[in-house]
């Protein structure tokens, strides 16, 4: 009804489905590319705060904890595989090498997969309305 109102309704763009994915990626919402996805570092936007575009309803459940779990435990035991087999760190240089590389990035990768999984959430709720 506001959006109609204010003509805010002809914003609406129709990004195709990998630039949706790519601007939820990085954290921006996946209709305009412009608003921010998230009010805080993984709390989502109601709805946009450009374009008005809404995020309700649209909840990643454990779908972004799985995927950064899954990248972060390649990216990890590849590390500890090279560090192993070059056999020139101890056990205790090892693990101060790869904790704080393991916890890194599971904090920078989750809001980037939340972002992802809500684009996609997103991208598969618009779709029987269009
Ligand atoms: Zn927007």
């Amino acid at each position: 009804m506001l959006i109609a109102a204010t003509g805010l309704a002809s914003m609406k763009s129709d990004p195709s489905s990998g630039l949706s994915l790519l601007r939820g990626l990085t954290r921006k919402c996946p209709n305009c590319g412009v608003g921010k996805l998230f009010a805080s570092y993984l709390k989502p936007r109601d709805s946009c705060e450009h374009c008005q575009e809404s995020f309700m309803g649209l909840d990643a459940d454990d779908g972004p904890a799985w995927l950064t779990v899954g990248a972060v435990t390649l990216t990890v035991v590849s590390l500890l595989f090279i560090l192993e087999t070059s056999g020139r760190f101890s056990y205790a240089v090892e693990m101060a090498i790869v904790l704080p590389i393991t916890i890194a990035l599971a904090l920078l990768l989750l809001p980037l997969t939340k972002g992802f999984f809500i684009a996609a959430l997103w991208l598969l709720s618009r779709k029987p309305s269009s």
